[in-house]
């Protein structure tokens, strides 16, 4: 009998792991909440929520079978192994610095005693060990990355495996309930999550040929458009391994093909590419999520206005488009990708606050918080990560907003109170005449905010402190 260790690979579609370990016979399927080992990287209360659901559909699914543990994996696996006689354990790989120790040193111990201790692939297209430059060091930009060293080099990601059609488990009666894993927050905020979100494998799924179906065509341009929907919205899916990359990949090429939609395609799949650059950066340059990969910005002269990021983290900074990105992360656990950057470069640039102040917050409230995406992004965003955008490029907030909610419907969604806002002073409420406000039913500083920054000196003060660094 082998013990299978779920992690983030919450599926049984696309599971390596799991299709080894029925070849050996009768299997244990068992989740462990290590919050010992996590430390200070333990998830956040939205991943948790998404997580506890996530479990419950994969127990569904298992038909019971799921056994929970809370505490140190290596303790529990080793006491598993006493308990139960297994033969070994089986798992699939995950890649934050964390879990990597922790995993070498189970997987060490456990062949010492002569179990059977086996690590699989089934998160990443490719593997980070695998995607050299030609003289032995990874790549620190993303374009060669993705295109020398994944496509040409490394080749095209493999298929999915075969779902195991017959599984049989082991009897075993030890672990904790579900609800003991503590999982589900204390008060009640996740009402407009679930709303938004089915998790599981059968969630992810039904998101996936929902996407190709209607959102792929025309990916390449409109997925920068909030009001939208054509993006996937599979990042939690993807993050919590209820649908495998390569699923994502093969069944978009697939489509594409069919649909001819070769350069939407192309462009979906390489922001797969973005996923597994970071996880890249991170393997390599595990201190990511810690430290400025640029050093040069350690001497940046970040502000300490904790006011000002409380506004940012309600929303209510009186940027319209900042605020409804804010909101949006509030409600629902996520935030479009443009918003992101956009918000990013507020708090970062408009406000001068470190960018780990953003990172933690999104760590805490998204449903997709994941250590390689959100450190590389915040530190892209920030200009002091690798392949980064430069610090000088300052997002204005007005012609984001104009840009890229052009008929103000994302905004006026979480916004509420700018519903009735002509489109022509949406972003910039500010600027708009006494009686526009009136007839909108605003007062600035009443129902919303006054700009708690002045975008042009906020945005000359940005690039002072970034020149005095340069
Ligand atoms: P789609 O456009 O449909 O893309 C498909 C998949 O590609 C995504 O699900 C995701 O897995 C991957 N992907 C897309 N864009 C990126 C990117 N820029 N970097 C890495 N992978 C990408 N993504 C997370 O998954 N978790 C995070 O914690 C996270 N934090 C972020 C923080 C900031 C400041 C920024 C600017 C971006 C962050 N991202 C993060 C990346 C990106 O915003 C999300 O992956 C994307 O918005 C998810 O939506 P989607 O699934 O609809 O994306």
């Amino acid at each position: 009998m082998i013990i299978l260790w779920f992690r983030q690979d919450l599926r049984l579609e696309d599971n390596p792991a799991l299709c080894a370990a029925v070849e050996q016979g009768r299997i244990l399927p068992v989740y462990i909440l290590d919050d010992v080992n996590a430390g200070r990287f333990a998830m956040g209360g939205a991943s948790r929520w998404w997580l506890h659901h996530s479990l419950s559909a994969l127990q569904r699914d298992l038909q019971g079978h799921l056994r929970f543990f809370k505490g140190d994996a290596s303790e529990i696996l080793s006491g598993l192994m006493k308990k139960t006689g297994a033969q070994g354990v089986y798992w699939n790989r995950c890649y934050e610095p964390w879990r990597i120790a922790r995993d070498k040193a189970i997987k060490t111990a456990l062949k010492e005693q002569g179990a059977d201790a086996r690590s699989f692939n089934g998160s990443l297209l490719w593997e980070p060990h695998e995607v050299l430059k030609e003289d032995g060091t990874p790549y620190k930009v993303f374009t060669p990355f993705y295109r020398r060293g994944c496509l040409e080099r490394a080749g095209e990601p493999r298929v999915p495996v075969e779902r195991s059609e017959r599984i049989d488990y082991a009897d075993y009666g030890g672990g904790v309930d579900l609800d003991a894993l503590g999982l589900m927050p204390e008060i009640d905020w996740y009402s407009g999550m679930a709303a938004e979100w089915t998790p599981g494998e059968a969630g992810a799924q039904t998101r996936l040929t929902d996407f190709v179906e209607h959102g792929l065509r025309g990916y390449k341009e409109k997925r920068n458009r909030p009001d939208l929907q054509n993006v996937s919205r599979l990042s939690p899916h993807l993050h919590f391994g209820e649908i495998s990359p390569h699923t994502a990949w093969h069944t978009a090429w697939k489509a594409e093909a069919v649909q001819g939609l070769k350069s939407d395609g192309d462009v979906f799949r390489s922001e797969l590419g973005w996923r597994e650059f970071s996880h890249t950066l991170l393997y390599h340059f595990p201190e990511l999520p810690q430290e400025n990969w640029q050093k040069k910005f350690d001497t940046f002269p970040w502000l300490k206005d904790y006011g000002a990021l409380e506004c940012w983290q309600r929303g209510m900074t009186g940027y319209p488009i900042v605020d409804a990105g804010m909101r949006e992360l509030w409600q629902t656990g996520y935030m479009h990708n443009r918003v992101r950057m956009v918000v990013a470069s507020f708090l970062v640039k408009h406000l001068m606050l470190h960018w780990q102040h953003g990172e933690r917050w999104f760590w805490d409230t998204l449903v997709d918080a994941d250590l390689a995406n959100n450190s590389a992004s915040w530190q892209w965003v920030a200009g002091c990560g690798a392949d980064a955008a430069p610090y000088f490029r300052i997002f204005n907030p007005i012609t984001q907003g104009d840009k890229f909610d052009p008929k103000g419907e994302y905004t006026r969604r979480f916004v509420p109170e700018l519903a009735q806002m002509p489109d022509k002073y949406l972003f910039c409420p500010w600027e708009a005449p006494k009686a526009v406000l009136e007839q909108a039913g605003v007062v600035l500083g009443e129902t919303y905010p006054q700009p708690i920054v002045d975008h042009k000196k906020a945005r000359e003060r940005a690039l002072g402190a970034f020149s005095d660094i340069g």
